[in-house]
């Protein structure tokens, strides 16, 4: 399939480039020293990925750690309830730890073993990031310091506990309001002194060169899987796939699967409370191109260029940028990107538990919530839903917040 001078034959060759770029957007804008601690990461990712013993050992581990492959379930009731379009999830809620994070953590930790390093770093915001990659480092018996906010650290008390009963060290960080923001540049100083040793696992497709196509590469795992079994389930590719946005990665793993075919590709933001600046993170929708975090790409910024407030209900996707891969995408027009708003998520939420067995991430909810309305849209035919993680770890919030429905 090609798109303006874009062939999806070769896309996976040609994208990024060899500095990092989907297009204008990407790249690596960060100091020097880091820059030399990039490069080696390149390098050795570039060197390894094409090894087969490195590829047979994640192979492994997938398989017998994992759990993969997850299955894809046809929700039957739920299509019904819709009318016509029949709806399909891929499992990723299955995934060990409960969600995708774990298919790019385990892919980077084993990174860091072939390297030789002794450590993984990382910030964590809810501390699903963190979970993912002390589970991993668990498992290949390396160090692990999770950088976290002081408010984060009591309000996500069950994680954190979940990250020291995993060996992990959290350490705590009280600057300025003591949460993500303050988390990612403690990590960021920490890792420029002890770069040798370790290295800093991104949690998403975002980030400098080369973690927008490490974790797309790590997270395809998806995307490959999905496409076999539809095809295996149905005998035909689903007319639509979609999947929630944050960072971009459960996303860029999915959709990774389906650029060179005649399917429709759908990128779900959260609209939050709604449009008005603070009270949404929909960044690809709302958004203009600029830097943060080491990367050019679409961002929603505050009245002095700097990355603005954001809120969604869902922690795991307030975040006010995007991956470059995804603003590349948008701009080509081969990904749809569009919103919904806290209320249908919850009802998504609910609908899905209650007709189907399966209680959703609050992120994930957001893709389903998108779907029952294309759904409704399209009339006839089939959509496949990445159902990034499962919702224990939103049980209380919700319960406190909107009761049980
Ligand atoms: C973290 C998270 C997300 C958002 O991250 P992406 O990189 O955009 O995929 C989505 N779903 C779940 C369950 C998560 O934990």
């Amino acid at each position: 399939m090609k798109i303006q001078n874009i062939d999806f034959d070769t896309y996976f060759k040609q994208y990024p480039d060899k500095n990092g770029f989907f297009g204008k957007y990407g790249g690596a804008y960060i100091p020097d020293d880091l820059k030399k601690a990039m490069e080696e990461i390149t390098e050795a990712y570039y060197t390894i990925c094409k090894s087969s013993k490195f590829i047979s050992e994640l192979r492994q581990i997938r398989r017998d750690f994992q759990g993969r492959p997850t299955p894809i379930s046809h929700l039957d009731r739920l299509s019904t309830e819709l009318g016509g379009v029949q709806l399909y999830v891929k499992r990723e809620d299955l995934n060990h730890t409960g969600a995708h994070k774990l298919n790019h953590c385990m892919g980077e930790a084993l990174l860091a073993k072939y390297m030789g390093k002794k450590k993984v770093i990382a910030e964590t915001g809810a501390g699903q990031h963190g979970v993912a990659l002390a589970t991993a480092a668990a498992y290949f018996g390396l160090e692990c310091d999770i950088y976290m906010g002081a408010v984060d650290i009591k309000k996500q008390a069950p994680n954190v506990a979940r990250m020291k009963i995993l060996g992990a060290n959290v350490i705590e960080v009280s600057e300025g309001l003591a949460t993500l923001k303050e988390a990612v540049d403690a990590a960021f100083v920490a890792y420029c002194k002890e770069y040798k040793d370790c290295i800093y696992c991104i949690g998403s497709t975002v980030g400098p060169h080369p973690f927008p196509m490490m974790v797309r590469d790590f997270q395809s795992v998806v995307g490959i899987e999905a496409r076999e079994q539809f095809l295996n389930l149905t005998g035909e590719l689903p007319d639509a796939v979609v999947a929630c946005v944050g960072g971009g990665s459960n996303a860029m793993g999915l959709f990774s699967g389906f650029l060179n075919d005649p399917v429709d590709i759908y990128g779900v933001e959260p609209l939050g409370r709604g449009k008005t600046l603070g009270d949404h993170a929909a960044s690809l929708a709302y958004g203009t191109e600029g830097i943060m975090h080491g990367f050019n790409s679409i961002m929603l910024k505050d009245e002095n260029g700097e990355p603005a407030p954001v809120y969604s209900v869902a922690s795991g996707l307030d975040y006010p940028s995007s991956g470059p891969e995804h603003a590349f995408l948008r701009d080509l027009g081969r990904v749809k990107y569009d919103v919904v708003n806290d209320d249908e998520t919850i009802h998504a939420f609910f609908t899905l538990a209650k007709l189907e067995g399966i209680i959703p991430a609050i992120e994930s909810s957001h893709a389903v919530a998108y779907a029952m309305k294309l759904a409704k849209k399209m009339g006839k035919g089939s959509i496949l839903i990445n159902l990034s993680g499962r919702g224990d770890k939103d049980m209380d919030y919700v319960i406190e917040k909107y009761g049980i429905r």
